[in-house]
C-alpha cells in the first residue's frame, strides 16, 4: 500500500503549530521544526515491511494548503494518517472531511493523544475511515496497513472504524510493540534535515532526536495530572543503553550530527543514565556530540550531573511548572520546591546548561502564588542557574486527569478546541489570561538584564557561540510575540 503520514499545513495567523512530537501544543512565531519521532519510527517499520511510504510533513516543508491538497489528490497515495492534539483537531476534522469529498477512496487515519482520548467524538465529527488510540501508533498503523493489504490479517487493538453506519473498535488498546525490536528510524526516509536546524533546543547544528524510552517513567499515580502521554503510554519502555550509543554513534559518523535532542518525558535514570554516560566517554563520543534530555527534580545527585557534564550533555529540560509546593503536590509531581533549586544548581554546577518550562492559571491558585512561580524562575535565573526558559498557560488536556478535575469541578471557560493553545484561560483561576500575558512577557525581557547580557557575551568561544545566542535571541523575541493581545 503506498501511505503518506502527513502533517497538512495549518495556516494560522498565530504562527507555526508546534505539533509534530509535542506534549504540549503551542502555535510559535520564530518557527521550531520538532522530529516527530513516533511518526518516523511508523514510516521506518511500514517502508520495511514492504510498504511505500511518503514522508509529508507539510508544515516543516512551509508548503501551502492547496499544494499540499493537490499533491494528496492527484497522487497514487492510497492511506494518509495524521497525528493530532486537542488545539488543532478541529481544523484535521475539516482537512479529512475536504480530502474525503475531494478523493472519496482515499483512506484517511487519525491518531494521537487528542483521538485517544475522545475517539467517538472524533469519528463522529470527521468521515476519518480509522483512529488508532495509544501511543504506540507506529506499531499500530504497521499492523493496521498489513490488515488493509491483506484482510485476512487482523486490525491490531484499539482501532475506530466504521462497519456501514455503526462505528466499531477492537477494544482498548495494548502496548505490545516491543523497543527492543524497533528500527532505528530511517533519516534519509524521514527528511532528517528539515529538523536539523530551526530548533531552540539545539546550540550546534545539524541537530536531531532520538527516544530512549516511551515515554516517562515518573508513573507514581499516573504520573502529573496535566500529562497526556502517560495516559497514551501506561506502561514505560526503554531500549538498552548499548542499542542509544550505537545509534548516537551512527547519527555522528553517517550524518554528522553534533547535537542530540534525546526526548524520552524523562530521561532514565539510575544503571541507564550510568552506561549511557560511561559508554559515551569510553567510545569518545563526548567530544563528537553533545547530548539534551528532559529531566525530573529530586531524582539525580550532584555526582550525576557531574557524569552527565563529562559525557558531553548541555540542553537539560526540566519541568518545573510552579514555585508553590501545594501546586506541586496537586499536580502530582513528585517534588518540592526545593529540588527544584537544588536540582537547577547542581545541573549546572555539572557543566549542564538548564532550560526550564513554567505555567501559571491553575485553578486553585491565587494570583500571589502565580506570582511566587514567577519569582522562583526569575531568582533561578538571576542566580545563573538557568540559561532559558519557557512560560505558558496550563491547559488541560482531554483525557488527563486535570481534564477529568475540570469537568468535575466545573473549571473550564470553553469547551472550543481551538482556544486549548496555551494563549489564553481556558480554566477558569484568580490569574486572568491578561496576567499571563504579563507574567510571561516579564519573565522573558527579565532575560534581558545587563549582568545576563554580560555573563553571556563573556563566554563566547567559537561561531557556534555567537549563532545560538542570535537564535535565542530571535527566539526570544518570538516568545514575547506570542503573548501579544492580538495573537490570542
Ligand atoms: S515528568 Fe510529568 S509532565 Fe513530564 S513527561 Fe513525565 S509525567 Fe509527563
Amino acid at each position: 500500500m503506498k501511505i503518506a503520514i502527513s502533517y497538512p499545513p495549518l495556516e494560522s495567523p498565530k504562527g507555526v503549530p508546534l505539533l509534530s512530537q509535542n506534549r504540549q501544543f503551542q502555535w510559535f512565531n520564530a518557527p521550531t521544526y520538532i522530529y516527530p519521532v513516533i511518526p518516523a519510527t511508523a514510516a521506518t517499520l511500514l517502508q520495511r515491511e514492504g510498504h511505500a511510504v511518503v514522508w509529508d510533513d507539510a508544515v516543516a516543508e512551509g508548503k501551502s494548503f492547496a499544494d499540499w491538497e493537490r499533491s494528496i489528490i492527484d497522487s497514487d497515495v492510497e492511506i494518509v494518517a495524521m497525528e493530532s492534539k486537542t488545539p488543532v483537531i478541529k481544523k484535521h476534522w475539516r482537512i479529512i472531511r475536504h480530502l474525503k469529498e475531494r478523493k472519496p477512496s482515499l483512506v484517511t487515519v487519525l491518531m494521537g493523544d487528542h483521538p485517544t482520548a475522545l475517539p467517538h467524538e472524533s469519528m463522529e465529527n470527521c468521515p476519518a475511515d480509522y483512529l488508532i488510540t495509544g501511543g504506540d501508533y507506529d506499531f499500530s498503523l504497521l499492523a493496521l496497513c498489513n490488515h488493509l493489504a491483506d484482510r485476512s490479517k487482523p486490525m491490531p487493538k484499539g482501532v475506530f472504524y466504521r462497519d456501514g453506519s455503526r462505528i466499531a473498535d477492537t477494544g482498548a488498546f495494548a502496548q505490545t510493540g516491543d523497543l527492543a525490536q524497533l528500527p532505528w528510524i530511517d533519516r534519509d526516509l524521514t527528511k532528517w534535515q528539515l529538523y536539523a536546524y530551526k530548533n531552540g533546543n539545539y546550540k550546534y547544528t545539524p541537530g536531531t532526536y532520538t527516544m530512549a524510552g516511551r515515554d516517562c517513567w515518573w508513573r507514581k499515580d499516573g504520573g502529573c495530572t496535566f500529562c497526556s502521554w502517560t495516559v497514551i503510554y501506561p506502561q514505560f519502555q526503554k531500549r538498552t543503553p548499548d542499542d542509544l550509543l550505537n545509534e548516537v554513534q551512527m547519527l555522528v559518523e553517517k550524518y554528522g550530527i553534533r547535537e542530540i535532542f534525546d526526548d524520552t518525558g524523562t530521561f532514565p535514570c539510575g544503571a541507564f543514565l550510568q552506561e549511557f554516560c560511561e559508554g559515551m566517554i569510553a567510545r569518545g563520543l563526548n567530544r563528537r556530540v553533545t547530548i539534551g534530555c528532559n529531566m525530573k527534580p529530586g531524582i539525580l545527585k550532584p555526582k550525576d550531573y557531574a557524569l552527565m557534564g563529562r559525557a558531553n550533555f548541555r540542553f537539560i529540560l526540566f519541568g518545573v511548572e510552579s514555585g508553590v509546593d501545594e501546586t506541586l503536590l496537586r499536580l502530582n509531581k513528585g517534588n518540592t520546591v526545593q529540588d527544584i533549586r537544588d536540582a537547577m544548581k547542581w545541573a549546572k554546577e555539572g557543566g549542564l546548561e538548564p532550560h526550564v518550562t513554567c505555567m501559571v492559571g491553575y485553578p486553585w491558585e491565587s494570583l500571589a502564588d502565580a506570582k511566587k512561580t514567577i519569582a522562583l524562575t526569575k531568582d533561578l535565573f538571576q542566580r545563573g542557574y538557568i540559561d532559558t526558559l519557557q512560560a505558558t498557560i496550563c491547559i488541560p488536556y482531554a483525557g488527563t486527569r486535570l481534564w477529568k478535575e475540570c469537568l468535575e469541578n466545573d473549571w473550564l471557560l470553553t469547551r472550543d478546541y481551538d482556544d486549548f493553545d496555551m494563549r489564553k484561560q481556558v480554566m477558569k483561576s484568580e490569574c486572568t489570561t491578561e496576567h499571563v500575558r504579563q507574567f510571561a512577557r516579564e519573565l522573558y525581557w527579565s532575560f534581558l538584564s545587563l549582568p545576563f547580557i554580560f555573563n553571556k557575551l563573556k563566554k563566547i568561544r567559537t561561531l557556534d557561540d555567537v549563532t545560538y545566542l542570535f537564535r535565542a535571541a530571535i527566539q526570544l523575541i518570538g516568545h514575547v510575540l506570542d503573548f501579544r493581545k492580538s495573537q490570542a
